[in-house]
């Protein structure tokens, strides 16, 4: 084999095995190609009656499932000694191994001197096999999340493209999740472990996809699905309910994932960001206390979840302007019918309208910014006290309120206080009503948010107690000074017809007293109710039939007055 590597033939073999530029998805196909057609040129010349390429890669975040892969370059059936051949092994920077074997043509056997011929070959070979692998690696990375080997969002919208050109994106729905409190999990164990944890659910859920199925992570605890038509219920009944194992400080913890859902019946006609964005619209409604954690597309939802993030948008600036305002609504003393105290209720005044809180406080609790909207109210609230001192105007105590989504941060029970103090105010003016925002119960966050409060003389009560996720069992050790009934439970016993659930709730009002906790009622709108209410011995009530929210102008001529109700 003289000469060979100057020949006319390796130059051409030489060309077939370099890579071209082209769809990176496309590159390991066209270099086998490529290879096969080079070898077909030179394969009489350098006496090669067959070659074959290994890859054989490790899994790691990018190729999940490592690679394990044969091609057959050349092969001249029949033709070649198989137990005479030559092979090179090439180890990867990823430590994943490329071997090329060969065995020569007919009863040819290489001599010494073909060696050197024989190992150039192989390295063409290999830098071509090398080249092919790194620009595949570099575009699983572009479209892959690295924490979870999952597709990132560019990935999905990669491959619902695709399938939306094709037309065969209505074989599919779309589902968009979210893990229930992920915050409370990363914060119990780290976020590293956190990550480890997305990492130990998403494999859970590789596991369960058929072919052709799309899944992505969509940063932070955010999933994506496409999920063949006919197995959405099972993939949803998968999903729901996942347990992972953590790495704890000393053993390990076993943490059951759960989530929210949003669902979307792919139509034939839909293009990718119908598909994505109708399944995260029903998704943001999952979120939403009064709804399930299943939640089916609906067309209203984005419309719906447009005004949210408008919402969002303004909110900042709104702030700085001064366009939210306190209302104040009394508490009644319901054996005495004297005013004792108030609730400040937040509206927004925007292009001059009065919006009112359902409108704006799900999307900012979303966003995490409505701290930003608790402490602002807290800052009016305690001008509008000293206002009053200053004015001889004698306050009753105001309760304002927090969500409860930032009591687990633990500098938040700090800077309430700080904003007490610098306005000079006694600090028992001062109640939290704390609100039911969350399904999971940071039981020792919230314990001892509410000890740190009372040991600063600011009292504080759980908001719309009965509803959701609330427990007597649960506060019974939480030394909190009140307890609001929601105004669903009031709902339920003016009907005279319902006798269980009249019991129900002075079952309630009994036991939340022999707790040595104070009970509020709230929505009290008629006569009975207040009657109801006074003989199963709740202290004080607010509602329709006292007072409305009222402006702050207003509500001075409550405090002004004989204060009778
Ligand atoms: P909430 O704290 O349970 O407040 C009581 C809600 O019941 C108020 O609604 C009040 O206007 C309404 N209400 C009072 N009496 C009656 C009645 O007799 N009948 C009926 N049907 N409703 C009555 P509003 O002001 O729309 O506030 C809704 C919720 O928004 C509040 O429920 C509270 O959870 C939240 N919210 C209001 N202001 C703030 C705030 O500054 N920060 C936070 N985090 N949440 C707030
Ligand atoms: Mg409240
Ligand atoms: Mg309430």
């Amino acid at each position: 084999m003289s000469d060979i590597l100057g020949s006319e033939q390796f130059k051409e073999f030489y060309k077939a095995v370099s890579i071209e530029p082209c769809d990176p998805s496309e590159y390991i196909k066209n270099f086998i190609e490529g290879a096969q057609k080079g070898l077909s040129i030179i394969s009489e010349e350098m006496h090669i009656g067959f070659c074959e390429l290994f890859i054989n890669a490790p899994s790691n975040a990018l190729d999940i499932d490592g690679t394990q892969e044969r091609y057959v370059l050349f092969e001249k059936k029949g033709n070649y000694d198989s137990t005479n051949g030559m092979r090179d092994t090439f180890v990867t920077s990823d430590f994943g191994i490329i071997q090329i074997v060969v065995y020569p043509l007919g009863d040819y056997s290489w001599k010494d001197e073909d060696e050197g011929e024989m190992e150039f070959l192989f390295r063409v070979l290999f830098d071509s096999c090398l080249k092919v692998r790194l620009a595949t690696l570099l575009k699983q990375a572009s479209i892959t999340d690295p924490v979870t080997g999952a597709c990132n969002s560019l990935g999905i919208s990669t491959q619902v493209g695709k399938l939306c050109a094709t037309k065969t994106i209505d074989k599919y729905n779309s589902l968009f999740f979210n893990i229930k409190n992920f915050n409370y999990i990363n914060q119990r164990i780290g976020s590293r472990e956190g990550d480890n944890v997305l990492k130990s659910y998403s494999f859970m859920i590789r596991e369960f996809l058929e072919k052709g199925e799309v899944f992505g992570r969509l940063g932070g605890d955010n999933f994506f699905i496409l999920v063949e038509k006919d197995r959405t219920e099972d993939m949803i009944k998968y999903i729901s309910t996942r347990r992972v194992l953590a790495n704890g400080e000393d053993k390990p913890i076993e943490l059951d994932i759960t989530v929210r859902i949003g669902v979307y019946n792919i139509k034939p006609s839909d293009n990718q960001h119908k598909v994505i964005s109708s399944a995260k619209a029903a998704c943001e409604f999952a979120k939403r206390p009064s709804y399930d954690d299943v939640v089916y597309f609906k067309d209203e939802m984005l419309d719906i979840v447009t005004v949210n993030q408008e919402v969002s948008n303004n909110f900042k600036k709104a702030l700085q302007r001064h366009e939210f305002i306190v209302f104040y609504q009394p508490k009644v003393d319901l054996n005495t019918s004297k005013l004792i105290s108030a609730e400040a209720l937040c509206r927004w005044v925007r292009n001059g309208e009065i919006v009112p809180p359902a409108e704006f406080i799900p999307a900012l609790e979303k966003e995490g910014t409505i701290s930003g909207l608790d402490f602002y109210m807290l800052g009016e609230v305690c001008e509008h006290i000293t206002d009053w001192k200053s004015r001889g105007i004698e306050p009753v105590r105001i309760s304002v309120n927090f969500s409860r989504t930032n009591i687990l941060n633990r500098k938040l029970a700090d800077k309430i206080l700080k904003v007490i103090r610098n306005h000079k105010v006694d600090p028992s003016y001062i109640e939290i009503e704390i609100t039911e925002t969350s399904g999971y119960e940071d039981f020792e966050s919230l314990a001892e948010f509410v000890d740190f409060m009372k040991e600063n003389g600011v009292q504080t009560s759980i908001d719309d107690f009965g509803t959701g996720y609330s427990s007597l069992n649960l506060i019974k050790d939480l030394n909190v000074d009140t307890i609001k009934l929601d105004k669903a439970l009031l709902e339920k016993i003016t009907d005279a017809e319902r006798n269980a659930d009249q019991s129900v709730v002075r079952n309630i009002i009994s036991m939340v007293n022999e707790l040595n906790m104070k009970v509020v009622a709230e929505g009290v709108e008629t006569d009975a109710q207040r009657e109801f209410l006074k003989n199963a011995n709740c202290q004080a009530a607010q509602g329709f039939l006292f007072d409305k929210p009222m402006p702050k102008e207003k509500f001075e001529f409550r405090l002004i007055g004989e204060r009778l109700y």
